[in-house]
């Protein structure tokens, strides 16, 4: 099962994330991504790609759990 990490120190509250997958990420009360359902699987990897790929800083990556 592949999952998606964020590498929340480089974060910059864009929201680009949410706005292509809002069922996998959200932005906390600090204005930082959550990652609130890591799990990739073949319905949303489509939604998580354009989300990890929108991501103007490389925050985020799917990795091999
Ligand atoms: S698009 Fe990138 S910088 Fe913006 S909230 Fe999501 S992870 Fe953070």
């Amino acid at each position: 099962m592949d999952v998606v990490v964020a590498d929340t120190g480089r974060c910059m509250g864009h929201g680009n994330c949410v706005a292509a997958a809002p069922d996998i990420f959200d932005l906390g009360d600090d204005g930082i991504v959550v990652v609130s359902n890591p799990q990739v699987d073949e319905e949303n990897r489509g939604r998580i790609t354009d989300a990890v790929n929108s991501c103007p800083v490389g925050v985020l990556r799917i990795e091999s759990a």
